[in-house]
């Protein structure tokens, strides 16, 4: 078997690299390990509404809510609430992922990709200038070459190792996370919520994702360099405090790398997207957005290269330009930002919620909240400037 391109992983961004590519005429295979697109999920599943209409059209089978902003607790409880444009890009709509991802690798199909599920990428080797990637396949291995490989392979990603590209993620690089499908509590349906402290989740937050009536994602993240027990006790200790009542029908765990840009998402042959590119929001741990435009932009790429009939890092080193200057510099800057957050104490961010409060966020750009928070806090102007560059 012989394409121009095979993407391993059908998450967003694989499947938004299969579907590029298909719609720019290359030949490509897109292979997922699991039996079953988008299942399990591993996801809160919270998306700005703009971020997913840049790729797709909205439509209610994959769509489990529609917020209009986020409510922020503090340590002490103070609420603040945040309009949907100020809250960041995970909040908006509330996807329902294990139709989301496959709806997704749907379309990619259609375009004229080739999908294997139950297909697990377990190697790969250069070959005459293109790349043999060998695949197993309910336990038979078979080998497939190709001109380009898009890894989307995820946080775990092994793509990235073969090919040699530095995405090694260290203990205060990763935010460990537990999610439960809750339903039976009470909570504003209108609002995704998040819970900030050291007691409740250091270096993270809890957070609440509505899905429909009485039922949300419930879930938390916590830095492993700075908690001293697992996420699941935190989880479990918010539960129990806030939704004793509720019914735990789904339970998930997993991994988001908050590592912030990369250096390069690029080798010969080869381009990271997604996750297995470090592509997620270090402040807020989000990454299906960033996960679709780097898997366009990926698409693009592969297909200039193929049509130069040059794969070099070289070439596909217009991939790197185009993510980082779309999100590359917020990733920088937001890991610089989360740097800070994670080392305040609960009575600076009490502080910083009540000044907060106080502001009307509806009406006021970040930049002048901030300028406002300094003002008001002097003393704490060395922590947030990097929140004012
Ligand atoms: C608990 C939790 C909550 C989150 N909440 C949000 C949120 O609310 N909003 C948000 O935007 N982001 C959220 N994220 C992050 C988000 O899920 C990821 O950033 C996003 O899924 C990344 O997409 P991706 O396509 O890069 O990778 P994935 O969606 O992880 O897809 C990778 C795919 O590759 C497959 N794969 C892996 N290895 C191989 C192999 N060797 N061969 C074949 N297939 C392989 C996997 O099975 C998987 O299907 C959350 C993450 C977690 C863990």
């Amino acid at each position: 078997m012989r394409y121009d391109v095979v993407v391993i992983g059908a998450g967003p961004g694989g499947s938004v690299a299969a579907k590029t590519c298909a719609e720019k005429g290359l030949s490509v295979l897109l292979v997922e390990k699991r039996q079953e697109i988008g299942a399990p999920v591993r996801c809160a599943e919270g998306i700005g509404k703009k971020d997913l209409e840049r790729f797709v059209e909205p439509k209610k089978k994959f769509i489990a809510a529609e917020v209009v902003g986020a409510k922020i607790y503090a340590p002490d409880g103070t609420e603040i609430t945040l309009t949907e444009e100020m809250a960041g890009n995970e909040v908006g709509y509330v996807l329902e992922r294990k139709v989301f991802d496959r709806y997704l690798a749907k379309l990619a199909a259609n375009a004229g990709a080739d999908v294997m599920v139950k297909t697990s990428a377990v190697g790969m080797e250069k070959k005459d200038g293109g790349v043999k990637v060998k695949l197993r396949r309910m336990g038979e291995e078979f080998e497939v070459e190709c001109s380009i490989v898009i890894g989307a392979d995820g946080v775990e990603s092994r793509v990235g190792k073969w090919a040699g590209i530095d995405t090694t993620l260290k203990l205060d690089e990763i935010e460990s996370c537990v999610q439960y499908l809750m339903t039976g509590i009470d909570f504003d349906p209108e609002y995704c919520h998040f819970w900030f402290g050291n007691k409740i989740a250091p270096g993270g937050y809890v957070w609440l994702f509505p899905k429909g009536n009485s039922s949300a994602n419930v879930g938390v993240g916590v830095m492993p360099s700075l908690a001293k027990k697992p996420p699941k006790d935190f989880l479990d200790e918010f539960v129990e405090r806030n939704y004793g009542k509720g019914r735990i029908v789904e339970v998930v765990a997993g991994a988001v790398p908050v590592k912030g840009e990369i250096e390069t998402a690029v080798a010969d042959n080869v381009m990271l997207v997604g996750d297995a590119a470090r592509h997620a929001d270090p402040i807020t741990g989000g990454g299906i957005a960033n996960a679709m435009k780097a898997g366009y932009y990926a698409g693009v790429t592969a297909a200039e290269a193929i049509e130069k009939g040059d794969c070099s890092a070289k070439t596909l080193r217009k991939y790197d330009e185009r993510w980082k200057n779309d999100f590359g510099k917020d990733l920088a800057k937001k890991r610089k930002i989360q740097q800070k957050l994670v080392k305040m104490d609960d009575e600076t961010l009490n502080k910083i919620m009540h000044t907060l409060a106080e502001c009307r966020l509806e009406e006021i750009s970040v930049r002048a909240i901030l300028k406002a928070l300094i003002k008001k806090h002097p003393k704490l102007l060395w922590d947030l400037k990097d929140f004012i560059i």
